[in-house]
């Protein structure tokens, strides 16, 4: 399948939730417009109401309606000024990438970090480059286990250490060796839980320390992993992380398990984070780099005209 099928697939829930209702809304405001009415107070209930339903966050929904409201008279579909406002919300700076690059992986437990790090690996080394995986989540067998899994279909290089050894000492012995062997990138897979949430948050500092000790300048990136499913709890779960791990960017995975897929909009708005990439189910090829016009283009695609 195309990469945009497969982020329609994975959008089906939210899309079957939204655009039914989104579409008649639409064509309604539009008559309304073509005959040389303004826009309702009902048609923008309606719309407030769809957007929050989707998970798009009341911060966001509020600056879109808003922003509506003051172009509606220029001639514009209704269509056309959501897409475009929801747009702007993705707008970031893209930087370049240094070589090798190191990319911890951070998250709470089950939000699908190990997963994505073993799909991003193959994804990677797909198109060219030569991902070494370090399972630093030492509190957890299964998870160094699932990523040996993954890392040997890949056919990437894993450094992974005994359970109990301590996380940062694996992060320091991966990027040595990513930098001997030319690895690139570095994709470390921590812990979402230790004893407490103050030590996780601890320990992700100190692996940030260590990983600059061995590199100068890494970690380049921290992905911090949300999951769909979560909605906007997971913003707060966001924020910690975002002060203590120095998170860069986004991956949201399980989009295809919820009919509030809006979530992405509500990440880019109240957390100003770029969302990298998108899980749309539990094989390795989907994960798909996130494209804010081929998302919001499914989210909003035309079910009933
Ligand atoms: P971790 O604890 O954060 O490392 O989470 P895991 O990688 O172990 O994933 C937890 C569960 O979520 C597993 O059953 C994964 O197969 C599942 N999962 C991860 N990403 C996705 C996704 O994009 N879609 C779906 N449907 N399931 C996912």
């Amino acid at each position: 399948m195309e990469l945009l099928d497969r982020l329609r697939a994975g959008l089906d829930r939210t899309v079957e939730r939204l655009s039914g209702r989104f579409d008649e809304l639409a064509r309604t405001a539009d008559a309304e417009r073509t005959c040389g009415e303004a826009v309702d107070v009902d048609t923008i209930e309606v719309l407030e109401e769809l957007l929050l339903s989707a998970d798009v966050g009341v911060a966001a929904t509020e600056a879109v309606v808003s922003a509506i409201c003051d172009r509606v008279g220029q001639g514009t579909s209704l269509r056309d000024l959501v897409l475009e406002e929801l747009r702007g919300v993705f707008d970031v700076v893209e930087p370049g990438h240094a070589v090798p690059e190191v990319i911890l992986i951070v998250g709470v437990n089950g939000t699908g970090k190990t997963t994505t790090v073993g799909k991003l690996a193959s994804l990677l080394k797909a198109k060219g480059r030569t991902p070494l995986v370090c399972a630093a989540d030492t509190f957890r067998a299964a998870a160094v286990e699932q990523l040996a899994v993954w890392a040997g279909r890949a056919g990437v290089e894993l450094v992974q250490a005994a359970e109990g050894r301590d996380p940062a000492s694996v992060v320091f012995d991966a990027v040595t060796r990513g930098v001997d062997q030319g690895c690139d990138p570095i994709l470390v897979d921590t812990a979402g839980r230790l004893h407490t949430r103050v030590n996780l948050m601890h320990e992700l500092k100190k692996i940030r320390r260590v990983a600059g000790r061995a590199l100068p300048g890494a970690p380049h990136e921290v992905w911090l992993v949300l999951d769909a499913t979560v909605g906007q709890n997971g913003l707060v779960q966001a924020k910690e992380f975002m002060t203590a791990a120095g998170v860069t960017g986004v991956v949201l995975t399980k989009l295809d398990g919820t009919a509030k897929g809006g979530i992405a909009v509500a990440i880019a708005n109240d957390l100003r984070l770029p969302i990298r990439y998108v899980g749309v189910g539990e094989g390795v090829d989907d994960l798909l780099p996130f494209s804010p016009d081929d998302y919001l283009e499914a989210l909003f695609r035309k079910t009933t005209w």
